[in-house]
């Protein structure tokens, strides 16, 4: 099916559903997240409960098309650890970011305190301890430099000169660091780590402050879904040959543990963040944004995991699969 009529299909397809994934049963969400509070129970929940926004922009002319909450901004978590990755690659080569993180799923929870001992390194650049380690890999003076590069990336990703890193976020993510503070020591102890590790981690807690809309986050997965360049701007925002591997590493690593069901089932490269966003990247096709903040037991999106997953199957944007839904129906009706 040529492209475009895929994405006219899409608008009409993202009612339909945000309507079949509006109603969420509380008893299927294992919790909620806030900075400063931490993990805390459905029955807690307030109007974060209801907040779902679903955006889409599309790589041949940056059309967004959006419904529910599209201008809500909410913070990036580790969705930002893929904008700071692709940053420490274009520093520093594949290669060399390679020797201070593998591009192994871990099979472990994002703030797992588990390493690759026989590397002596961090699984991925995913889960919290390879992030920790990419943001200081981040070319800059101090880490204020470090971060006026990430988010400048960021900026760039998404078409939005005015994100910010939000402060208040930030000084709640630092009420609750002590996890990943003690990953960071440990990681420095045992030589995977550099530097200033307070600094580090200020610096990591910061970039995962910064807050977008799904409107910013859909033109940003269209950015890494056109090869690098920012469909809507025409600014090339990351080298070509380095799209292949951030699309990989969230391939196989971007949904945490269950980044193995997800590349089964949704098979696409995507990043899911605490704060209940999911940013995916369909290569020649789309980016795709979902905010819905109940999440899983393994810390995504309920709804987003939902509706990434009924859109793959739906519209064909699986890696592998080469039929949509649609198109098998119409095959075996003819
Ligand atoms: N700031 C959070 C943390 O480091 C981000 C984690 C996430 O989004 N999964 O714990």
């Amino acid at each position: 099916m040529p492209d475009a009529a895929i994405t006219r299909q899409v608008a009409q397809r993202l009612r339909e559903l945000y309507e079949h994934h509006r109603t969420l049963d509380p008893r299927e969400v294992a919790s909620f997240y806030e900075p400063g509070r931490g993990t805390y129970p459905p029955e807690l929940a307030g109007a974060e409960a209801d907040r779902f926004g679903i955006a889409l922009a599309t790589v041949d002319d940056g059309a967004l098309h959006t419904v529910g909450d599209d201008t809500t901004p909410f913070a990036l978590q580790s969705i930002s650890k893929v904008f700071a990755y692709a940053l420490a690659v274009e520093d520093h080569g594949e290669d060399e970011v390679m020797r201070h993180v593998g591009v192994e799923p871990s099979g472990d929870a994002f703030n797992s305190i588990v390493f690759d001992e026989r590397r002596n390194r961090p699984y991925n650049p995913m889960v919290n301890a390879g992030a920790i380690v990419t943001s200081s890999l981040v070319r800059g003076r101090d880490g204020a430099e470090k971060l006026d590069r990430i988010l400048d990336a960021v900026r760039r990703y998404a078409g939005n000169p005015s994100l910010r890193v939000d402060e208040e976020t930030f000084a709640g993510e630092m009420q609750i660091a002590d996890r990943n503070r003690a990953i960071a020591y440990l990681m420095r102890s045992q030589g995977m780590l550099e530097g200033d590790v307070e600094e580090t981690l200020e610096l990591y807690l910061r970039q995962c402050s910064i807050t977008v809309t799904c409107r910013d986050l859909a033109v940003a997965g269209a950015t890494l879904a056109n090869g690098g360049v920012n469909p809507v701007t025409g600014e090339r925002v990351l080298g070509r040959a380095r799209v292949r591997g951030v699309l990989s590493v969230m391939y196989t690593c971007g949904m945490y543990d269950f980044a193995g069901e997800w590349a089964f089932e949704v098979g696409v490269p995507a990043k899911s963040g605490v704060s209940g966003g999911i940013l995916a990247a369909v290569p020649g096709k789309m980016g795709i944004a979902v905010l819905s903040p109940g999440l899983d037991e393994y810390g995504n999106s309920v709804r987003g995991t939902r509706v990434c997953r009924e859109m793959s199957v739906r519209l064909g944007l699986h890696t592998f699969a080469a039929e949509s839904e649609d198109e098998i129906l119409r095959a075996s009706a003819s």
